[in-house]
């Protein structure tokens, strides 16, 4: 560096101590190409991932294989990830199916008419399973796989905006105002089919004692443009159950038209295995679809949902296509049209695998978990905010006592543990709960007892470090938080258009992540 008429300053001579790195290239010795048969001696292991050009040229699959699986080794562990419903287990034969069938485009009906036929069982078994009212034996009842509860909650709420304008305009009323009534808990997803599809959300609020829909508030929201009510089987916050069946009641009771949809994402496998007399499903006569998530406790890999209707009378038929796809018409109601076959293939696996039996064993041991899991936490001082017994998900919500006056919060415990690989995310309660925190652990298939007793050795361990620091050294750690937040990727390199969107209930926190 050439500094004319300037003394160097300290900054001058910290730069020309830089390191220079070494040009292999101008060496002119034989070494690193993309032909070299190690991966580490490629010329490709010496230099950054191509991020946002296609690189020109190709490389070697065992380089890039091996590029792209240690760059993933820096995502969580998807075992340890205890914030997620989703499925990360699934026996070997399961697996083997569903890799045979990566390359069948699932809409293929004319095809693949075995994959689609696998489609209607598991649609039949699943409306059984929610009682159905009497279908013959031969009839499938309808419904439809989707990408996850998310698609399935689409089409559930453009189902009953359909029909409830067609009655409207057949009576020669106004249908151009339609909402939805719903608890403020509701998934994301809620929101986003209300917005999409044009339909107003009106919401019945928690409180700081009750985190479910209230029955009369909701019922007393209805109106004549009311398109349904929306009740959760478990909601995704705390695992409760919504009282659909005091919902139905007061529908009859006060002789109102108005259909329920009940979200049943995370309940739908757990509740008929567990709590099998609780009422929630068609047994109820105002409900009229459901939905559940696959790839949550019905156990298969991230990818399949499923909604079902009580009777087509409630599936308007301008919103089925008939395709005719290669020569072969097929009734098709989705968003989407090409997606993979495995997944629907995985659920069919699953549910003849299992069948009842196995169903019912595996949901029992996870509640039982769950509620061990629940009383160990009591015991360190928590506060529970789940139920236990089965009467809710098989997962435990806690948060600290705010009389034992620690001055730390649920965001630090929930650090603390992702330092040790854990994730169990730390979130605020839906909106009007106050500014209430709390932490969950989702109990899933492959978390067993003894990897419970792990975590719970860990989460003691956190809590009797962060209860010994004082304020400076935990103000420290929060500025540690907050920039290993920022520099583990999170934020990095992800387009910030829309960050400050507010209109999400779950976005007006702005601290409720990672909980799905
Ligand atoms: C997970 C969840 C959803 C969304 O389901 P996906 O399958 O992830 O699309 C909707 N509602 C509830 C209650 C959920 O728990």
């Amino acid at each position: 560096m050439v500094h004319l008429g300037r003394i160097k300053t300290d900054k001058d001579i910290q730069d020309d101590k830089l390191v220079d790195p070494i040009d292999i290239e101008s060496l002119g010795l034989p070494g690193a190409d993309e032909f070299t048969q190690s991966v580490y001696g490629s010329r490709f292991a010496a230099v950054d991932l191509p991020r946002h050009e296609m690189p020109e040229d190709e490389m070697p699959k065992e380089v890039a294989y091996r590029m792209i699986k240690d760059d993933l080794t820096l995502d969580g562990t998807p075992t340890l990830n205890l914030a997620s419903f989703v499925t990360t287990y699934m026996e070997e034969e399961a697996e083997k199916l569903m890799v045979d069938a990566f390359s069948k485009n699932f809409i293929d009906y004319e095809e693949y008419p075995v994959s689609a036929d696998i489609q209607n069982r598991c649609v039949s078994m699943i409306a059984r399973l929610f009682n159905i009212p009497s279908h013959d034996e031969n009839t499938n009842a309808m419904g439809t796989s989707t990408i996850g509860s998310s698609e399935a909650i689409m089409l559930a709420t453009l189902a009953m905006k359909k029909r409830w304008q067609n009655k409207r305009k057949a009576e020669g009323k106004d249908a151009s105002r339609p909402n939805i009534v719903m608890s403020s808990a509701v998934q994301v997803c809620w929101e986003k089919a209300a917005r999409y599809f044009d339909v107003e959300e009106k919401y019945v609020y928690c409180t700081n004692e009750r985190y479910v829909i209230d029955p009369e508030e909701a019922v007393n929201l209805v109106d004549e443009n009311t398109i349904g009510i929306c009740s959760i089987l478990g909601v995704t916050y705390t695992g409760e159950y919504e009282d659909t069946k005091a919902i139905n009641d007061l529908l009859v009771e006060r002789n109102i038209d108005c259909p329920i949809h009940v979200d049943a994402a995370s309940g739908g496998f757990v509740a008929p295995f567990v709590t099998p007399d609780l009422i929630w499903d068609f047994r109820l006569e105002k409900v009229v679809s459901i939905n559940v998530s696959g790839h949550k406790y019905g156990l298969v890999y991230p990818g399949v949902g499923w909604v079902v209707w009580r009777d087509p009378e409630f599936l308007p038929k301008e919103l089925i296509f008939n395709i005719n796809y290669l020569g072969a018409d097929q009734a098709s109601f989705t968003l989407n049209f090409s997606r993979g076959a495995s997944q629907v293939i995985g659920q069919y696996y699953q549910l003849i695998r299992l069948g009842k039996k196995g169903y019912r064993s595996i949901m029992l041991n996870l509640t039982r978990t769950s509620d061990y899991l629940a009383l160990s936490l009591q015991k360190m001082g928590f506060i529970l905010m789940s139920q236990t017994r089965g009467k809710g998900l098989p997962l435990v919500a806690f948060r600290l006592n705010p009389d034992d006056g620690h001055l730390f919060d649920e965001f630090a415990i929930a650090h603390a543990l992702r330092e040790r690989g854990w994730v169990v995310p730390a979130y605020t309660m839906a909106p009007h709960a106050g500014t209430l925190k709390m932490m969950r652990v989702v109990v899933r298939e492959d978390f067993s007892r003894s990897r419970c007793d792990a975590l719970i050795a860990d989460i003691k361990l956190a809590f009797e470090e962060l209860k010994k620091m004082d304020q400076k050294k935990l103000d420290e750690r929060k500025e540690h938080m907050k920039s290993h937040a920022t520099r583990t990727g999170r934020n990095k390199n992800t387009n910030n258009y829309g960050k400050d969107e507010k209109h999400s209930l779950q976005g007006k926190h702005g601290k409720t992540h990672a909980v799905c």
